[in-house]
């Protein structure tokens, strides 16, 4: 049965592939489709879409976003987006500008609490890319501050631990406002991790069109949970491994089982999106 794998980092944000390195890795996979969807950039886009046309796999631009509810994040993933239209560059920006501001206060936090990471060292991890917590918690184990990346977050970097910092404070609903704008299907990311099933029926109002049912951090009972809601509420079921090449202790690429037919669902979202905005 022909695979796909929807959520993947790039250099462009945690990851450690290279567009089309993330591309070379779908194809020794033998996966038939995968999408970029890196955090709070669409940078790695082009790139990804031409090695995907040069290698002979059918690339889906997306990007993640991040939001919170109370001490809650929720993320939501965009599919097909066009990036180029209205304003959403402009709002990408922000949320660029915002995370630099939180990176810088986190950093300084760290260093308050006798972790010091310099952030020469965290832009040569991301020399063209957007900073993440991801980037830091390598550098902490780096430097032997913490033995694991799980214990970086776990013990600093998580909401209510020590060094956590609030990027800015935005909904998923706007989120989701802003996705709708640039024609991508705005999709519940890895909901397991977020637990807040109950916001659910609110997002499907604000316009959420799928869940994201397969996932690395799904177990076969959390799918099945996912897949009835997903069922009961006509969401489209979408899936990825949320890959970030190296950065996390495995290479998670393909390791998710995710069917190609389910990206029948999605094409047929955003034909029905583009037939319905007014040109
Ligand atoms: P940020 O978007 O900068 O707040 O950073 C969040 C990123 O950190 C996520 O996209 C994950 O890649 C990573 N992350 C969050 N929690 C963990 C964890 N417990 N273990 C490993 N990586 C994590
Ligand atoms: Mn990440
Ligand atoms: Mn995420
Ligand atoms: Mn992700």
């Amino acid at each position: 049965m022909p695979r796909i794998d929807l959520h993947i980092h790039t250099i462009f944000s945690d990851g450690t592939y290279t567009p089309e390195e993330a591309v070379l890795q779908a194809k020794k996979l033998r996966l038939v489709a995968i999408s970029i969807t890196d955090h709070d950039s669409v940078a790695g886009l082009d790139r990804a879409l031409a090695a995907g046309k040069g290698m002979g796999i059918e690339v889906v631009p997306g990007v993640e976003m991040s939001s919170d509810v109370g001490e809650d994040e929720i993320h939501i993933l965009g599919y097909f987006l066009d990036w180029k239209k209205g304003d959403f560059l402009r709002q990408l920006e922000r949320f660029q500008a915002a995370r630099a501001n939180r990176n810088q206060k986190l950093l300084k936090k760290l260093d308050g609490l006798g972790m010091g990471v310099d952030y020469r060292e965290v832009r040569k991890l991301a020399p063209r890319g957007v900073i993440s917590r991801l980037h830091i918690a390598r550098l902490m184990v780096e430097k032997g501050y913490v033995s694991s990346i799980g214990d970086a977050f776990e013990q600093w970097l998580n909401p209510g631990r020590p060094a956590y910092v609030q990027k800015m404070k935005v909904s998923p609903f706007d989120i989701i406002g802003l996705l709708l704008e640039a024609e991508a299907i705005p999709v519940f990311a890895h909901p397991f991790l977020s637990h807040r099933d109950d916001l659910i029926p609110a997002l499907i109002k604000a316009g959420l069109k799928g869940i994201e049912v397969y996932h690395s951090a799904h177990n076969p009972r959390v799918v099945a949970h996912y897949k009835r809601i997903a069922q009961k509420q006509h969401l489209l079921i979408t899936g990825g491994s949320d890959c970030h090449g190296e950065a996390k202790d495995k290479v998670l690429m393909g390791k998710v089982r995710v069917p190609e037919a389910l990206l029948i669902g999605l094409k047929k979202a955003k034909e029905k999106m583009k037939c319905s905005t007014p040109t």
